[in-house]
């Protein structure tokens, strides 16, 4: 068993105080729980106790593998395996974790509370899709088990419900059938958002990864300017023979001074990045973590926000309801004047089936923001853009929102606290971001 030290920390920083227990043994440590965290790769406060809370479990030590059906790909696992394990073992079998986020340091867990997305959205959905069934511990410490026959309700709120719904123990999904272990990567320069957002939807007709890194500072015709990537994996006649190996890391060795990032240094790497890519598309093979998990090359590269960190804002716009919101967002992020070098564009396809599930179709934006005196400011601003659109944001990546914000914007809240309020009728599985949005007590 391990414990971690006194403050409890969301990538971004956002902090709490308390400690995490691991232990490979999650059914004991989730007995009287009020919430379960994985890797802490949410950004804000979602993995984070409750206030008055102290202890609560992490699941990371419980990553067993109970079984794999090679015909069909159902890998059945304990909640604390990483994605990174998953693809380590599986990739050169020719099997690939079905979703991909931006990092692979995520946990089943962690995944299936967050109903993560990546870049093949708009074909797969979210990670919901491809979950057949789970173990929970509920609230009142019984043990159930939830899929799309049995009990329903629990499995949609569960998706995407960030732990608000029991300690995920184990859980069933389906890995994807792959031609070979590389991929087939092509890139190019965009010049604006209009042509961004086309380009995003002419590549998704005929690609299955799409993604784009957008210019954040730049403003006027420029605004939105950046690379878009597309993706497919490799055939096994154009890849290498072998499996890829996994990629040397570095690892940011202290936490940087908090002058390092100003509008100006980032300015000039954003310059950098959009310039440094050749005016002609890039076509090739490429290894699938800088693909898919290009920031994982550097550790803890979060220490570069210094210690008083940052936040994300990611949200998804609902392009062909209310054109333009797209556009008014950057517009709005730009005014703001803080500046991100990190600005994911992405199309979304449908719904997930996750009652909390993020993505919607339309355009999702996701940007770093550093925390500064301003930074609550723009954070509103841009909710304000968000709701205006009749968009919605992330919670995996949420520090900073009202209330008020976040409950106009989830049309399918009260028939999550339904479901809670049956599975949970004394309200006891909390986090520190329902007592902030949902209202839960502290
Ligand atoms: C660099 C980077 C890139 C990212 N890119 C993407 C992306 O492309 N797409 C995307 O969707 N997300 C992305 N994310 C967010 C990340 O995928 C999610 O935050 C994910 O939930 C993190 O998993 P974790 O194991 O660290 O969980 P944690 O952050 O520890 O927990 C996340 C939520 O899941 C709950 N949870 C964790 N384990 C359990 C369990 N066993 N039982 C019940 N509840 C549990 C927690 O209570 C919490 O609410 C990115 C994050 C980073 C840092």
């Amino acid at each position: 068993m391990q414990t971690s030290d006194e403050t409890l920390q969301g990538w971004g920083g956002t902090r709490a105080a308390g400690i995490e227990i691991r232990s490979d043994d999650l059914p004991s440590i989730t007995r009287g729980a009020v919430l379960t965290r994985g890797l802490g790769r949410s950004y804000g406060d979602s993995a984070l106790p409750p206030p008055g809370t102290h202890q609560i479990p992490g699941c990371a030590l419980a990553d067993r593998i109970l079984s794999f059906d090679s015909s069909t790909g159902v890998l059945r696992a304990e909640a604390g395996l990483s994605i990174e394990e998953i693809q380590r073992v599986f990739l050169p079998r020719n099997w690939s974790f079905p979703v991909l986020p931006g990092t692979q340091f995520v946990t089943l867990g962690g995944a299936v509370g967050a109903d993560i997305h990546g870049k093949n959205h708009h074909i797969d959905g979210t990670i919901g899709n491809h979950i057949n069934e789970m173990l929970l511990r509920l609230a009142d410490d019984s043990l159930i088990r939830c899929s799309r026959k049995e009990n329903d309700d629990l499995f949609r709120a569960t998706l995407g419900g960030m732990g608000l719904t029991g300690h995920i123990l184990e859980v069933e999904v389906t890995l994807k059938r792959i031609p070979s272990p590389w991929i087939w990567a092509e890139s190019e320069r965009v010049t604006g958002i209009d042509a961004f957002i086309e380009a995003l939807a002419d590549a998704a007709r005929s690609w299955p990864y799409t993604a784009g890194w957008m210019d954040a500072l730049v403003r006027g015709d420029n605004l939105g300017r950046g690379i878009l990537i597309r993706g497919r994996w490799a055939g096994a006649s154009e890849a290498p023979a072998r499996p890829p190996r996994p990629k040397r890391r570095l690892s940011v060795p202290f936490t940087f001074p908090g002058w390092v990032l100003n509008s100006l240094s980032v300015r000039a790497f954003n310059n950098f990045y959009f310039h440094k890519h050749p005016r002609r598309a890039k076509r090739g093979i490429a290894h699938p973590e800088s693909f898919f998990h290009p920031l994982d090359v550097v550790r803890r590269w979060n220490l570069i926000y210094g210690r008083r960190g940052f936040t994300q804002h990611q949200c998804v716009l609902p392009e062909k309801e209310r054109p333009g919101a797209t556009k008014r967002y950057l517009e709005a992020l730009t005014a703001g004047g803080l500046g991100s070098f990190l600005c994911v564009i992405k199309d979304c396809g449908s719904e997930g089936e996750g009652l909390l599930s993020f993505p919607r179709p339309g355009i999702s934006i996701a940007v770093d923001l550093p925390m500064r005196a301003r930074t609550q400011e723009i954070v509103n601003e841009l909710n304000e853009r968000v709701l205006e659109a009749g968009g919605r944001i992330y919670l995996a990546k949420d520090a900073l929102s009202s209330a008020e914000h976040f409950q106009a914007m989830e049309s399918r809240l009260e028939e999550f606290q339904a479901v809670r309020r049956r599975w949970d009728p004394e309200g006891r599985l909390r986090s520190a971001q329902s007592v902030r949005l949902l209202g839960d007590p502290a």
